[in-house]
């Protein structure tokens, strides 16, 4: 059948829940994807798949797709570039491994952080723990909420506009896989990698054509073309080498509930991809709720 068919409603394929940096949990994200419309939804929190049994629960109940999926960190040198990966296998040995040395790290940054940041705002390591969900994957995100919560910032995006910038001198990276080692590796669990906002100015500029068809040659599925953080050259540029290489393009919102402006659905994805993906992802079975 073909996916306009079977695919019911629009396709947003990159949400976060409270699992990593989103402020719902996954039913209650589950939820709101059904009130805004959606036909389908990938739930991409990132370096973790601990929302996925929850999650298709949710789906399940509430007559939704579900797409089990992750938002993979991985590093080119000072640039964080994030690899969405869909259907892949959650016990996969080398995804399990590599996840929780990445989720490791981030708290281990995560703390240095804010031992820098300490030393100017009165901020501690407690008050970023009472804004995260117990195992959830820690991020710059815990960090803008309790800033947040202790007032030096209106907003979570203020946060991150001001004091979390890497200009402000409190930014450090973490470790994370190369985009190479992470496509091999969600390919080798069954999974399906898709390169998420690749037209964002850090991505862009550190992702060549060379790199691109070597990505491309190593099982690259896609980039997500259609993002509110995608700048228009970039796209432009890079919608053609998707032609070039036969890479498929994807839209998706990025939610995060109340965390970023992003909403529910205002991108998608064309039915005819989620197909692909479907036909590609051997390693989980999406949930047709
Ligand atoms: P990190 O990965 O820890 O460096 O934090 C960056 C993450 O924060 C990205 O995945 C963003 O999507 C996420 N994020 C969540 N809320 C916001 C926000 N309001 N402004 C900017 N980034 C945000
Ligand atoms: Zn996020
Ligand atoms: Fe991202
Ligand atoms: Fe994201």
């Amino acid at each position: 059948m073909s996916g306009a068919r079977r695919f019911r409603g629009p396709i947003d394929l990159h949400t976060h829940s409270s699992v990593s940096d989103g402020t719902e949990t996954p039913s209650q994200l589950v939820r709101a994807a059904v009130a805004a419309g959606l036909g389908t939804v990938a739930l991409t929190d990132h370096d973790s798949t601990a929302g996925w049994a929850e999650a298709s629960a949710a789906a399940r109940t509430a007559g939704i797709t579900l797409i089990p999926g992750m938002e993979f960190s991985t590093r080119v040198g000072f640039a964080s570039v994030h690899l969405l990966a869909y259907l892949f296998d959650p016990s996969n040995a080398g995804i399990v491994a590599e996840t929780a040395r990445v989720r490791q790290a981030r708290l281990v940054r995560a703390e240095q952080m804010v031992e820098r940041i300490g030393v100017d705002y009165a901020l501690t390591w407690d008050d970023v723990l009472a804004q995260t969900t117990p195992d959830a994957t820690v991020g710059r995100p815990h960090i803008a909420d309790a800033l947040v919560a202790r007032g030096f910032a209106l907003t979570r995006s203020e946060a991150f506009a001001g004091i979390l910038h890497w200009e402000a001198g409190y930014y450090q990276p973490h470790y994370a896989p190369e985009p190479l080692r992470a496509i091999s590796l969600v390919r080798a669990a069954g999974g399906v990698p898709v390169i998420a906002h690749p037209a964002t100015r850090g991505v862009s500029d550190v992702i060549a054509e060379a790199h691109l068809a070597q990505l491309a040659e190593a099982g690259l599925f896609g980039l997500e073309l259609e993002h509110r953080e995608n700048k228009p050259e970039a796209t432009a540029r890079l919608r053609s080498l998707a032609a070039k290489y036969g890479l498929f393009v994807t839209g998706s919102s990025d939610y995060h509930g109340e965390g970023k402006p992003n909403r529910l659905g205002e991108n998608t994805t064309a039915p005819e991809v989620l197909d692909r993906i479907i036909e590609q992802g051997t390693g989980s079975p999406p949930v047709f709720g």
